[in-house]
């Protein structure tokens, strides 16, 4: 069943784009019909006006709700049959997504019958809006773009059709590349996407990517879409809802290194130099590291994971501290929470702190009853988090950042066994 889409305008030539390109062609292979409606051919007058001074003064003019109202009647009796959509470009309406875009297709799809009514000026009179949503027959939504304003609801009507017809069955070739793209079902932006040559002016393809590896291919995209996505529209991480909390496995080695190569350097103070924080990480925190500490019966790692993607990891090391210094500090200490890192983009969302919790669980079920750690001693922010979770300063440790001798607080919780 072929939809159909009537645009109402006073600038028809405004809509030329439509023969144009995809929605050119799905219209010439019949997948869509699409129809563009001058407004002016529904006024009465010589001068074919449109709009009026607005009641209750201010600037601007307004579009007249009778030449509207002819307008749209005749246009939306070529539907009748069909389930229909007013659709009122406004910068004051309800955003425009792909969600909605997804939902117009399936309308579209079933052979129903979408109109758009551009407006220009200051807008159309509200009462078209109100009353044919009154109707009951059709369906009236009035649609941001985006928050700016236009000078009339062509540019927007573009959008909305060039979003809605590209989901028509037929209108895209390959419809393989609408699977994992920004705002689809996943809530992440798309990863970055790169073509032949595969070096351009001294930038190189990411080695991956030519590997033919698939898994590993997939595994980099999701990382960084997620990591694309926490960047630049934090609002769609949140939507994700909380981080999963999950005992690492064998296959998350790499990732893991990955994550620890990030958050460590990180969490170093600003006198550690660069070199020692990456000598630290060659050597405790590569994958071969992790798979070793995988293996370890004495070591349990939990990871937070959003979208598939890792962004946080805690290791768990169960027996007594094998430093003098440790051991003087929190005597009887029964495990050590070597790790417990966020990555940057996901701090101040209760990932560290569900981690945590978690963790500290899982060393009461071990049935630790003092956990101890390290902590920077310029690292503030990390001694702030540890004494919001129970943790005290019991004492001092130092520690060994590649070649540099880094100054500790340990810090120790009693827990509560289950
Ligand atoms: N006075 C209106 C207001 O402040 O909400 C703005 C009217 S605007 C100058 C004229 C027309 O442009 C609107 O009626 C609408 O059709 C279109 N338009 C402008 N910005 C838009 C946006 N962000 N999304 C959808 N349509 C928009």
């Amino acid at each position: 069943m072929t939809g159909r889409i009537d645009v109402v305008t006073i600038f028809p030539g405004y809509l030329a784009p439509l023969e144009l390109s995809l929605v050119g062609k799905a219209r010439a292979a019949g997948l869509l019909t699409v129809d563009v409606h001058d407004l002016r051919d529904w006024t009465t007058d010589a001068h074919r006006t449109v709009d009026d001074t607005p009641f209750g003064g201010g600037a601007g003019m307004v579009m007249r709700p009778d030449v509207w109202g002819r307008a749209l009647d005749e246009v939306l009796a070529a539907g009748a049959d069909a389930s229909r959509t007013v659709l009122v470009p406004t910068p004051a309406g309800e955003p425009f997504t792909q969600a909605m875009a997804e939902e117009l297709a399936l309308l579209l799809c079933a052979g129903g019958q979408l109109a758009l009514a551009c407006g220009r000026y200051e807008g159309i009179d509200a009462r078209v809006a109100e009353h044919y949503q009154g109707t009951g027959e059709v369906t009236v939504r009035e649609v941001s773009i985006g928050d700016y304003v236009l000078n009339g609801g062509e540019v927007a009507a573009l959008v909305i059709i060039e979003a809605v017809a590209r989901l028509l069955p037929g209108v895209i070739g390959n419809p393989d590349s609408l699977v994992e793209e920004s705002h689809g079902s996943a809530g992440l932006l798309e990863y970055p996407v790169y073509t032949k040559p595969p070096g351009w002016r001294g930038l190189d393809v990411p080695e991956v990517l030519l590997s033919g590896d698939h898994g590993r291919i997939a595994r980099w995209r999701r990382r960084r879409a997620v990591d694309r996505t926490a960047a630049r529209r934090p609002d769609l991480i949140d939507a994700l809802g909380p981080a999963q909390v999950r005992p690492a496995r064998a296959a998350d080695a790499e990732a893991l290194a990955e994550v620890a190569g990030r958050t460590f350097p990180l969490a170093c103070p600003a006198s550690v130099p660069a070199a020692d924080a990456a000598a630290f990480v060659a050597e405790q925190l590569s994958a071969e590291m992790f798979r070793r500490y995988l293996r370890d019966r004495r070591r349990h790692v939990l990871v937070a994971e959003l979208a598939g993607a890792i962004v946080g990891y805690t290791m768990l090391a169960v027996g007594a501290p094998e430093d003098e210094q440790v051991r003087a500090a929190a005597p009887g200490a029964g495990a050590e929470l070597s790790k417990c890192y966020t990555l940057e983009g996901f701090h101040g969302r209760g990932v560290s702190g569900a981690l945590l919790a978690e963790t500290l669980d899982l060393a009461a079920r071990l049935r630790v009853d003092t956990l101890w750690l390290g902590v920077n001693q310029a690292n503030e922010r990390a001694q702030r988090f540890y004494r919001k979770h129970g943790f005290q300063r019991v004492g001092e440790r130092t520690f060994t950042v590649g070649s540099r001798t880094e100054h500790d607080y340990v810090m120790a919780r009693t827990l509560v066994r289950p």
